[in-house]
């Protein structure tokens, strides 16, 4: 069985940039056993519904701004796998997801397969996220999507733990982070290493912390996912740790074995 993996993808710069974190990820790459495909939650497929892409050579989306030009020419050449959708579509069902001709893969995706897979050669797919759903439906989603772990897909979520935007420090000297991303990262784990999975749903329950790491649900969704898809006898691993700007978590989380 697979693992499933939720990273903290962080600043889009992390694309073109090595860094401890970009290293990881190409670590963590090269232990997980080769996946068939890639099923990627990203947070910036945040939209009204639920589609799946069906392209068999999915656009790679510059979805940002101000950033310098060598950041949109990154090209993630990856062929899709309408199987894997129509696949999806099934296991979601009765939900109705749309098969979708008009994503590609977005940085949130394909700046971390950038350096996890950086010969672009295994299939990727995107879930969206439903952005009316409640946090309940996407772990739900996460349950559904698990039995893809034994049939060589390997899930991803792609967010970040915490995320806020009007706190990072863009461009300036690195600052400590924030007393309050500390904290909310740490009860985050801590409960993920529980296996408690109702607060973590909860999260806007969890108080003035929470609400300061997660702002907006977009970047936190996609770890729900991942925690859906996790077994009982899965292990948790933190592969990556750090807060970047201050108010950026990079944590990755692994779910299950890499030995599988
Ligand atoms: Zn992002």
């Amino acid at each position: 069985m697979l693992p499933a993996i939720f990273f903290g993808h962080g600043n889009p710069m992390n694309a073109l940039i090595e860094n401890t974190y970009t290293a990881t990820w190409r670590r963590m790459g090269l232990q997980v056993p080769k996946p068939k495909a890639i099923l990627s939650i990203s947070a910036h497929w945040f939209v009204a519904g639920t589609g799946v892409t069906v392209s068999t050579s999915p656009r790679t989306i510059h979805d940002f701004g101000g950033f310098p030009r060598e950041l949109y020419q990154v090209q993630y050449p990856a062929p899709g796998d309408p199987e894997l959708a129509k696949r999806v579509q099934n296991l979601l069902r009765p939900l109705a997801v749309e098969l979708d001709h008009s994503w590609g893969l977005d940085h949130g995706t394909w700046s971390v397969l950038r350096h996890a897979y950086p010969r672009a050669d295994i299939p990727v797919v995107q879930l969206s996220i439903d952005e009316a759903r409640p946090a309940t439906f996407h772990f739900e989603v996460g349950q559904k999507l698990a039995p893809l772990r034994e049939e060589g897909v390997l899930i991803i979520g792609s967010g970040n733990v915490v995320h806020n935007l009007h706190a990072y420090a863009w461009g300036r000297h690195a600052p400590d982070p924030y007393d309050w991303a500390i904290r909310f990262e740490e009860q985050a784990k801590e409960l993920m290493l529980a296996g408690e999975n109702v607060p973590l749903i909860a999260y806007e329950t969890l108080g003035a912390d929470a609400l300061l790491s997660v702002p907006t649900p977009d970047h936190y969704l996609p770890l729900l996912y991942v925690l859906g898809a996790r077994q009982s006898t899965d292990v948790i691993k933190f592969p990556v740790e750090g807060v970047d700007g201050g108010s950026i978590s990079m944590l990755s989380v692994q779910i299950g074995d890499v030995s599988g």
